[in-house]
């Protein structure tokens, strides 16, 4: 493939592995020309469920908007980019699992939401608050008073039980 530095056309494979749980290969690149290295990842191309937006209307699955949703809420977090790309390789396994011709854009906020939520926890009020205070302060709140309850240490067993 080209080097996306120079644009040159030959680049080399130096380094071939799995990645994201087996459903990613990760490639390291060298450019021939200019010898500068990337990273690529490949995974199955999977025919993916249409979205239905809240006003209704249908839309192609674009991966891209969702690594871009994802992004922005990871936005200087300590998480890399191959475990992105697993989430994202995990939610469009999840769509297309669903066997659904047309599945709602919720979904695919709510799948992002439960990979965020193990994931990184700023990452993942930054989403909810973008994808959830919308539809559903209250539910948002409560997602946030719940967090800060896990951040508590855990309770001293009841001995007067
Ligand atoms: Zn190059």
């Amino acid at each position: 493939m080209r080097c996306p530095f120079c644009e040159a056309e030959e680049t080399k494979v130096i380094d071939s592995r799995l990645a994201g749980d087996g459903f990613l290969v990760r490639r390291r690149r060298e450019c021939i020309s200019c010898n500068e290295r990337f990273t690529t990842f490949e995974s199955a191309e999977l025919v993916m469920p249409r979205i239905v937006k809240q006003d209704g209307s249908r839309e192609q699955f674009v991966e891209e908007k969702l690594r871009a949703g994802m992004m922005r809420a990871l936005e200087k977090r300590p998480v890399d980019s191959e475990t992105v790309e697993a989430v994202i390789g995990r939610i469009k396994q999840r769509a297309q699992a669903s066997g659904e011709r047309d599945i709602p854009s919720r979904f695919l906020g709510e799948w992002v939401l439960d990979e965020l939520r193990g994931l990184d926890e700023v990452a993942y009020v930054r989403f909810a608050s973008v994808y959830l205070s919308f539809q559903d302060i209250d539910a948002f709140r409560r997602e946030i008073a719940r967090l800060e309850g896990a951040r508590q240490p855990k309770s001293v067993p009841d001995n007067n039980k």
